[in-house]
């Protein structure tokens, strides 16, 4: 299982991400992240785009095995928390 501590950081910088960034808002967060609370407001019905294991089943799945997708996806996570991209 994909370990997300729940950053929020994915969500807050959509606006950087040419196919996600039809769900910023103007400062560049996603419109359906819950400011206050740091979750996803559309979690059960979120895009492919934002559900990692979605994402591996459609795209990935022949290409890498999962642990290779989920490392690559923690290496997004710590450089958005770093503020490197
Ligand atoms: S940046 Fe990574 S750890 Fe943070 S909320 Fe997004 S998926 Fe979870
Ligand atoms: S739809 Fe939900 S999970 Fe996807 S970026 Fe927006 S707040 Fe995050």
């Amino acid at each position: 299982m994909f370990k997300c501590d729940c950053c929020g950081q994915c969500c807050k910088n959509v606006g950087k991400v040419k196919i996600l960034e039809r769900l910023a808002d103007e400062s560049g967060a996603c419109r359906f992240l819950d400011a206050e609370k740091n979750l996803c407001k559309i979690y059960k019905s979120r895009p492919l785009f934002c559900n990692v294991d979605a994402m591996f089943k459609v795209f990935f799945e022949d290409k890498m095995t999962r642990e290779e997708f989920y490392n690559l996806n923690y290496e997004v996570c710590e450089k958005l928390k770093k503020r490197i991209i």
